[in-house]
C-alpha cells in the first residue's frame, strides 16, 4: 500500500516537474521571439528615424542649395547694377541727356530732388593732406563765392578720384579758371571738381574706381601757389566739402549726408547771418569735448537743441560722446 502511494506521488511530481519545465520551456521561447520582434521593432524604428534625419537633412541641403542659388544670384545682380551704375552713374538724377561740359549740367532746376540721401562710405582722399589753403564760402574781397576748398599739394603730386565714377569733363581753361580740370560724376549722385592741375591722366568718358589717380597737381588756371581746388556739387549745386569730407584723417565726416534742396544751410555759404554755417562756410562740424551737452553747443553756434537733433538723428536725451563729430545747422 505504502509502495502504491509512493509510484503515485512520484508519478504526480514528474508530471508537475515536466508540465513545470514544458511551462518554462514554452515561456522561454515566448521571450525570445518577443525578444526577436522587440528587436525588429527597434530596428524598425531606428530605420524609420534615420531615413526622417536623411530627408530631413536633404531637405535643408535643398534649402541651403535654395537659398546660395539665390544669394549667388542677388550677388550677381548686384554687380551687373553696379557695373551699370559705373556706366551711367546716377542716371536717375540726372537724365542721359546731362554728359555737357558745363560745370552745373541740370539744365532744369525743377527736376533736382527735394532731399537725396547721399552714401559718402566709399570716400577716399583726393591727394595727401598738408594743410587747407583756403576754405569753402564767401570771400572776403570781392564779394565772390568760392565753391570749393583749396588743399595744399606740391606740382606733381598724385590726385585721386574720391569715389567710383565716371569722368564727366576733361578741359583745360587755360590761365583762367580752373586752369586743367576735371568733374567726375559718381555713382553715390555727388560730383566733383579737380582743379588746377599740371597734367591730365585719365580721358573724359573714362570709368574710375575711388583711388584711382586721375591727375597731377599743379598751378594751372587762376592760382597763385600749387594747391588742388576740389568742389564736391549734387545737381550743380555746391556743398561745402569740409563738411562732408575730414581731408586730414582721409574719411567722410558721416555714413550719408541728406541733400535738400531748399535747406538754408549746408550747400549754401551765407555771408550775412552769423549762424554756424555763415562763418566763411567752414566750422560746421563740431567735435565733442569733456562737458559738452546739446544745450551748450545749440547755445555756442546760435542755432537749437531741436535742429543739433534733426541734423544729427539724435534725440534730446542722447549721450554725446567725447570726439563725436557733429554737424551744425
Ligand atoms: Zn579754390
Amino acid at each position: 500500500m505504502i509502495k502504491k502511494v509512493f509510484v503515485r506521488l512520484l508519478f504526480v511530481f514528474t508530471i508537475s516537474t515536466l508540465t513545470l519545465v514544458a511551462q518554462k520551456v514554452e515561456t522561454s521561447n515566448e521571450i525570445k521571439t518577443m525578444e526577436k520582434e522587440s528587436v525588429f521593432m527597434l530596428t524598425d524604428s531606428l530605420s524609420s528615424i534615420k531615413l526622417l534625419a536623411d530627408k530631413l537633412e536633404i531637405k535643408k541641403l535643398i534649402q541651403k542649395q535654395k537659398v546660395s542659388r539665390e544669394e549667388r544670384l542677388e550677388q550677381e545682380i548686384k554687380v551687373i547694377e553696379k557695373l551699370e551704375n559705373l556706366e551711367a552713374p546716377a542716371e536717375d538724377i540726372y537724365g542721359a541727356d546731362s554728359w555737357v561740359q558745363t560745370v552745373n549740367p541740370m539744365k532744369d532746376s525743377s527736376l533736382i530732388p527735394n532731399t537725396y540721401e547721399i552714401d559718402l562710405k566709399g570716400f577716399v582722399a583726393p591727394i595727401k593732406y598738408y594743410r587747407t589753403t583756403s576754405n569753402y564760402g564767401w570771400r572776403r574781397r570781392g564779394h565772390r563765392m568760392h565753391h570749393g576748398v583749396d588743399l595744399k599739394l606740391y606740382t606733381g603730386e598724385p590726385v585721386r578720384a574720391v569715389f567710383d565714377g565716371k569722368v564727366r569733363v576733361k578741359h583745360n581753361s587755360g590761365r583762367r579758371g580752373y586752369g586743367k580740370y576735371y568733374i567726375i560724376r559718381h555713382t553715390n549722385g555727388l560730383e566733383t571738381v579737380y582743379g588746377h592741375l599740371s597734367k591730365h591722366i585719365v580721358k573724359a568718358g573714362q570709368i574710375v574706381k575711388a583711388g584711382d589717380i586721375i591727375g597731377l597737381g599743379g598751378n594751372t588756371g587762376r592760382s597763385t601757389g600749387s594747391h588742388l581746388h576740389f568742389e564736391a556739387r549734387f545737381c550743380g549745386i555746391a556743398i561745402n566739402p569740409q563738411m562732408l569730407f575730414d581731408f586730414a584723417e582721409g574719411t567722410p565726416n558721416m555714413d550719408t549726408y541728406t541733400f535738400r534742396k531748399y535747406s538754408r544751410s549746408s550747400h549754401y555759404a551765407r555771408k550775412t547771418k552769423k549762424t554756424s554755417q555763415s562763418r566763411d562756410g567752414h566750422c560746421q562740424i563740431y567735435k565733442v569735448r569733456r562737458g559738452d551737452c546739446l544745450t551748450k553747443i545749440a547755445a555756442q553756434y546760435h542755432t537749437t537743441v531741436q535742429r543739433l537733433c534733426q541734423a544729427n538723428h539724435l534725440s534730446k536725451r542722447s549721450i554725446l560722446k567725447i570726439g563725436d563729430k557733429l554737424l551744425i545747422q
